[in-house]
């Protein structure tokens, strides 16, 4: 049976949009469930919910607020077999790739547990004489997110817990192609006491991110998506007097220096690589291999991997990829994949033709792999999103590091060897927002955070942590003198240390 997905609004769901969008189960090509699409009463409706909720959610002791996080921490927990089926029937991806990425998105509720220090402000005695200084961090109002398919429940988790922790209200607006986990998460926030108002979950597609991030009553605005979708956000949000932090694209690169464990560097670039199809976007989708001779080691030890994948539904134990979001976007990385031919790179392993015997219509693509890929070439430059790895040589490190500096995305890098001297100078050098080093996927815990460089990320702040905290709140700073004395006089000096 066909389910429907609706919009959590107020504590409430809200089922009275007329226009749906069919959700794919990715696996088997099948429909199996619509999403109301919601039109602008909708959209003001859950923008009046979360102003409204403002001042009483904002004067709770943060403290108290964050009582109803280690409830919502627990239930997510309780719930997250559910949630990773959900995630697996929408998205594809395995069902222990799903687990574990809800478990990171918890991370972040754990994280928000902790906001009451956080919050706490500085106070400096004696800033002049009997002058006292202070500062208050505040919350800023309605807060909104946009999150991609990509990770249905882990980067809604990003963003909410850490700007309703800080005592902002919040808007959802999850991918229409995965959106169940969302508007579930909105029913356990509402179990784990949750006042109405605080969380809403509206569903819809570009029309209504374009009548959110304009909307007056929005004072933040958090994206996650591709880089075209979110420069335009940033422009149009930063224009509109809003703060945004909007997340790109990526095209992480990982380097494998002649010294490095090749068996080590191959089973990682595998599984950062082909995991989740390739739809991550700390993705390894660039290997950059140092010396040809490293190269056709490398090459020799990744065709048989790539080739032995075992590809198929996410719900099977054994399936280590799963099929691409939908027809379309296979439609767009098998292009890529001829694209590549005709460029010129060498097509070595070949998944094109790949078809699931139990589920010929699900959105399936086998593993490809290029070697000889020049930095002049499209699959090189832009970002597929797909089970595609592509193999630049380069013949020393000085121009793999040039390599990645010099790529439009600065996302995640990674760098696979054993002398710590050439890994502290990648550290050092990459222009890239997070390193790993013989770290195939280096995704920053909730108590670091997560944010890229160039055009993987636009706006100042990163993902949760700090950057969390003070991206969802302004600062203030109090400076006070309690007078001894009634004597006055008029000073039209600038005020300076007396
Ligand atoms: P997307 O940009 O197509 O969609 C993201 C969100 O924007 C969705 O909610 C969608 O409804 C909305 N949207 C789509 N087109 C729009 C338009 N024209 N105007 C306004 N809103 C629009 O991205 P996706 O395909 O869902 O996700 C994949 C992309 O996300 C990849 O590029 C990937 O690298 C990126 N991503 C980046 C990060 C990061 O941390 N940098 C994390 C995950 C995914």
């Amino acid at each position: 049976m066909i389910y429907q997905v609706n919009h959590h609004i107020n504590g409430l769901v809200i089922n009275d949009s007329p226009k749906k969008l069919d959700i794919t189960n990715p696996a088997t090509g099948n429909v199996i469930g619509q999403v109301a699409m919601a039109d602008n009463s909708v959209l003001e409706k859950a923008v009046a919910s979360a102003k409204a909720a403002f001042p009483a959610w904002s004067a709770t002791p943060p403290a108290k607020r964050v009582r109803i996080l280690f409830e919502l921490r627990a239930l997510l927990e309780k719930n997250i077999n559910e949630l990773a089926d959900l995630v697996t029937k929408e998205h594809g991806k395995t069902l222990t790739d799903a687990r574990g990425s809800i478990q990171r998105g918890i991370d972040v509720v754990e994280f928000a547990c902790g906001i009451p220090f956080l919050l706490k402000g500085t106070y400096a005695e004696d800033v002049a004489t009997d002058i006292d200084s202070y500062t208050l961090r505040q919350p800023l109002g309605v807060c909104l997110g946009i999150t991609p398919f990509n990770f249905p429940a882990m980067i809604p988790l990003w963003m909410f817990p850490m700007a309703i922790a800080c005592g902002n209200t919040f808007i959802l607006k999850p991918s229409e192609r995965d959106p169940s986990c969302s508007f579930r998460i909105a029913e356990l926030c509402v179990e784990a006491g949750l006042p109405k108002g605080v969380l809403n979950v509206v569903n819809g597609d570009k029309d209504a991110v374009n009548f959110l991030i304009k909307h007056p009553d929005v004072k933040a605005i958090s994206f996650v998506g591709s880089t075209p979708i979110a420069e335009m956000i940033y422009q149009t949000g930063t224009a509109a007097g809003k703060r945004v932090q909007a997340f790109g694209g990526a095209k992480n690169h990982c380097v494998i220096m002649p010294d490095a464990n090749i068996d080590q560097a191959a089973d990682a670039l595998v599984g950062a690589a082909y995991g989740s199809a390739g739809e991550r976007c700390m993705a390894i989708s660039v290997a950059v291999a140092v010396g040809d001779k490293l190269a056709d080691e490398l090459i020799k030890k990744l065709i048989p991997r790539v080739q032995g994948l075992n590809i198929g539904a996410g719900f099977k134990p054994e399936t280590e990829m799963g099929p691409l979001i939908s027809k379309q976007h296979l439609e767009r990385v098998k292009n890529y994949v001829d694209l590549g031919v005709e460029e010129g790179a060498a097509l070595v392993v070949d998944g094109r033709s790949f078809i699931s015997p139990e589920h010929p219509q699900g959105f399936y693509l086998g593993g490809c792999l290029f070697d000889h890929v020049t930095p002049t070439m499209k699959i090189y430059k832009e970002e597929i999103f797909g089970p595609v790895l592509v193999v630049v040589r380069v013949p020393d490190f000085e121009s793999a590091l040039q390599l990645v500096n010099d790529h439009e995305f600065g996302n995640g890098t990674a760098i696979f060897t054993h002398d710590g001297g050439v890994a502290r100078t990648f550290a050092s050098k990459v222009q890239a927002g997070m390193i790993g080093i013989n770290v195939p996927i280096p995704v920053p815990v909730a108590y670091q955070t997560f944010g890229g460089w160039k055009r993987s990320l636009f706006g100042g702040m990163h993902m949760h942590s700090t950057d969390g905290m003070q991206f969802y709140t302004k600062i203030k700073t109090v400076t006070e003198r309690w007078p001894k004395d009634k004597k006055s006089n008029a000073d039209f000096a600038m005020p300076t240390l007396k």
